[in-house]
């Protein structure tokens, strides 16, 4: 797919108001400041698609976008904010595990996490949900150029046995927007997932 022709479509304050369910979906999840702005304008070669750099605690929508008709990349708000009452972490949290679990056309879920803080409780979550309800997951480990080469590749190594754990389709991967790395991998991931 040419993911250079991705466009806005639609946000929505939560899950149950997202379009219906149908085409083929992709869904984008990580702690907020994880990269997934960043990451999304440069699989998508758009340097403001997703916004960057949001005020944190603020009340996020998820947006919607499609790559072509049928072909739609879901952005998760970021989760993981100190700020954010316990109460509506609970019920985001709930919203979400409900979204991993019964959206039909969700084909995949990508996780991304800083490859220097990887694998927090809610990231773990998101995985086993995901895991549970037989969805693969790519988990990016965003920022990589933040490591020198050996230290990356031991991270990435280390990881990778960790995602073991889960027992499901967990592929792990290292990325960086700023260097692009890893790009052409992601994208030849969600090409499976979007023509499977
Ligand atoms: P989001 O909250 O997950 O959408 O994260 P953003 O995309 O807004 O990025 C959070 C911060 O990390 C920003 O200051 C970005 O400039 C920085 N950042 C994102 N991706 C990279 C990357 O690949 N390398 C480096 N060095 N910094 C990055």
């Amino acid at each position: 797919l040419n993911y250079r022709q991705t466009h806005f479509i639609t946000s929505a304050p939560d899950i149950r108001h997202l379009p219906m369910d149908k085409g083929v979906e992709i869904a984008f999840a990580g702690r907020s400041n994880a990269g997934k702005s960043s990451a999304l304008n440069r699989l998508t070669d758009q340097k403001s698609l997703a916004r960057t750099s949001k005020t944190p605690g603020r009340t996020q929508l998820i947006n919607m976008f499609e790559v072509r008709t049928g072909c739609n990349l879901i952005d998760l708000p970021g989760y993981g904010y100190a700020q954010v009452p316990l109460e509506m972490k609970q019920k985001w949290q709930a919203a979400l595990g409900e979204y991993l679990q019964k959206r039909e056309c969700l084909q995949g879920l990508v996780v991304l996490m800083d490859i220097r803080h990887p694998m927090k409780d809610l990231d773990q979550q998101m995985i086993y949900w995901a895991v549970e309800s037989r969805l693969p997951v790519l988990v990016l480990l965003t920022k990589a150029d933040k490591l020198k080469s050996g230290a990356r590749k031991a991270q990435l190594l280390k990881i990778r046995e960790a995602a073991l754990a889960f027992g499901g389709d967990v592929e792990v991967e290292c990325f960086s927007a700023l260097k692009g790395i890893g790009v052409d991998q992601v994208r030849r991931k969600l090409d499976v997932w979007f023509a499977p």
